[in-house]
């Protein structure tokens, strides 16, 4: 899955891998598939088909069912037991006319099936049609790790992502940091000004996140006013710096449905410059502890700390 929230797969290149023993149906269809948008990867037997669709992930794959030595439905069967290349919609391309093979085929995990010889025509709408039906699996795979109001990350996206990059952290030593944010006060907005203005609040503070953090950043709803962002390769310095600027710009926003009321945020950030062993839920714990001081302390402000040391960070000078 694309970790990218602004993915648009609408105008997606796809890759297209053709298994089959016969160079005249490559050929044909290198030919014949030129104005499709996509590229073609050839094997000519089943062995080698099997080792490119691990190691290039095409986006679906044509396969022969009558191959010498490994036929179709040998490589059917390993690409869907365990390959890391199951998830890959396979057409089946047949010259056996046996109602029984088609059915097998389809037992084994194949999406459609092409009679040869082939009408290219027919061939066309099927592999468009199957390529469709990818993208939108994508998209809602995708879809579920997106939080419907804000379009951040949800919380499912964010326990995965954080184990993944503790892990990197453990093994490489790679900095990290991660902030937590709690909007100040959120509940009497909503008991004020009712649950839209609420929601407003909660979609206006997710866009200033989404616009101050950096490409590699994770911005995340936590849940219910609260937030979340994972920034990879970040020390702590820097990570207090940019949260100190995602402060400052939301205590200077104005609000139409409640212009007499400000809006600011209290913030926990944590992190390290070097390989630290803490455990996932242990780093968060001292995050939101983090977090509560700032709000102990008058709300509105930023207290970071070096996750091992527990040590109070100032933000560094340096402009982002
Ligand atoms: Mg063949």
């Amino acid at each position: 899955m694309k970790q990218d929230l602004n993915n648009d797969t609408d105008d997606k290149r796809h890759s297209v891998l053709v298994i089959d023993d016969s160079e005249d149906v490559h050929r044909l269809l290198q030919a014949r598939l030129r104005q499709e948008n996509i590229d073609l990867l050839a094997a000519l037997d089943g062995r080698t088909g099997l080792a490119i669709a691990e190691q290039d992930s095409p986006s679906l794959i044509l396969l022969d069912l009558d191959m010498p030595d490994m036929d179709g439905f040998e490589v059917l069967r390993e690409l869907k037991d365990g390959s890391s290349a199951h998830d890959i919609p396979v057409i089946v391309l047949s010259g056996l006319h046996s109602p029984a093979d088609k059915v097998v085929a389809f037992d084994l995990g194949a999406v459609d099936y092409v009679t040869k010889p082939f009408d290219l025509m027919e061939l066309r709408v099927r592999l468009r049609a199957a390529l469709r039906m990818s993208d939108l699996v994508d998209m809602l795979a995708r879809l579920a790790h997106v939080d419907g109001l804000t379009g951040l990350w949800n919380r499912a996206h964010f326990d995965d992502r954080w184990a993944a990059c503790i892990s990197e952290n453990n093994r490489h030593g790679r900095p990290l940091s991660v902030a937590l944010f709690d909007l100040d006060h959120f509940k009497s907005i909503n008991d004020t000004y009712g649950h839209p203005a609420g929601d407003a609040v909660l979609q206006s503070f997710a866009k200033l996140i989404k616009r101050e953090c950096r490409a590699s950043d994770i911005p995340c709803r936590y849940g219910g006013e609260e937030f979340a962002l994972i920034m990879p390769d970040t020390a702590p310095e820097d990570a207090k710096f940019v949260c100190d600027r995602i402060r400052t710009e939301l205590a200077a926003l104005s609000w139409p449905a409640h212009p007499e009321r400000k809006i600011t945020v209290s913030i926990g950030v944590s992190g390290t410059d070097k390989s630290v062993a803490v455990t996932p839920e242990q780093w968060l714990e001292d995050t939101d502890k983090t977090l509560y001081r700032s709000k102990k302390g008058g709300r509105d402000q930023v207290t970071a700390i070096d996750v091992e040391s527990g040590n109070m960070v100032e933000a560094s000078a340096k402009a982002a």
